[in-house]
């Protein structure tokens, strides 16, 4: 049976937010929370809930200027017309956990940062460099795009694997899968402090890979893959990170274990070696920080 790949979200409103507080969790990883202004129009969705963030590298008049659907072609065309110099950065994260607001605060969304590259040196990207500087109280935009992991194609059987940018979607999916799943996960990082334990059903088994810095992001994830026994059919297969993981892992599944292709869900996060778009004014932002 074929299932639609995406879950869309209910509403794609542009939602304004602030910084509440950061926190760094490992050497490559920072989480940053969310909360403040209009908070409470976010929907929850679990599982790997992803988001556009819009990101003021270049002062927070240009948010003013984000137009609506900023996200599709026509809305985004317009984006682009923000002059460079004031156009925020807009980048793919998900949500690692939401707190619904309780008496004495507002509701809450955490989001955790891979950090590549130094802040202090100009090589990190601009989502890695204002994850690594920004202070509570920044303000930031987000628009909701729903999930890529569609529950519909089961949740009772899963193999997950991912790189570290994957990591806070593979926890997610964990935390929203019933007590009774059972599968695999396989998680490649790149050092033994940056595997930050989650919480996953007990018949599901994680495995997680220390990635040599000579070794390309995905090598290993896919090497393990190729060894795992996969659970008895039908299950849900779900692979993102570095474009040649997630790639890498759906041709496994598919062309070679003869895994139905309508139960993989899998996305791209980045490409090693070519940026997310970025203005002229944000990379020059990133070299002053240098000087
Ligand atoms: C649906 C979705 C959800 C995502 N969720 C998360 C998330 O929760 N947490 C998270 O950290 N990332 C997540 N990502 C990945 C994130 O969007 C990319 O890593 C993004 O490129 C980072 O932006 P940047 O401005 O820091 O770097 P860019 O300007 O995009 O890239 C600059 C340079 O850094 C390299 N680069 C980019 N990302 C990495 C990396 N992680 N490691 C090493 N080199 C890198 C690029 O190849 C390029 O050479 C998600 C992506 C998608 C599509």
């Amino acid at each position: 049976m074929a299932y639609s790949k995406m879950v869309k979200p209910e509403t794609t409103d542009l939602l304004p937010l602030e910084v509440l507080r950061t926190e760094q969790l490992a050497p490559h990883w920072v989480r940053v929370t969310l909360g403040g202004g209009e908070i409470q129009k976010f929907q929850p969705m679990g599982h790997d809930q992803w988001f556009r963030l819009f990101i003021p590298v270049a002062g927070e008049a240009g948010l003013e200027r984000v137009p609506a659907k900023a996200h599709k072609l026509f809305g985004y065309l317009k984006f682009l017309r923000i002059p460079d110099g004031e156009r925020p950065v807009m980048r793919n994260y998900t949500v690692r956990a939401h707190r619904p607001a309780t008496a004495d605060r507002g509701a809450e969304i955490d989001i955790d940062f891979v950090l590549h590259g130094s802040a202090a040196e100009g090589t990190a990207g601009p989502a890695s460099r204002w994850a690594e500087t920004c202070k509570p109280g920044d303000r930031v935009l987000i628009i909701d795009e729903g999930l890529t992991f569609n529950p519909e194609r089961g949740t009772d059987r899963v193999v997950l694997v991912g790189d570290e940018t994957a990591l806070p979607a593979i926890a997610s999916i964990c935390a929203s899968l019933p007590e009774s799943a059972s599968g695999a996960v396989i998680i490649e990082v790149p050092s033994e402090e940056d595997a930050l334990l989650f919480s996953h059903p007990a018949d599901v088994s994680v495995e997680w890979i220390v990635r040599p810095a000579s070794s390309a992001p995905g090598i290993l994830a896919v090497s393990a893959l190729r060894e795992l026994r996969l659970p008895d059919a039908p299950f849900h297969a779900y692979a993102a990170g570095e474009q040649a993981l997630a790639s890498g892992v759906r041709k496994h599944l598919v062309g070679e274990r003869g895994v139905d292709k309508n139960t993989v869900s899998f996305c791209g996060y980045w490409k090693i070696g070519a940026a997310s778009p970025t203005s002229k004014s944000a990379r020059e932002n990133a070299s002053e920080q240098v000087q």
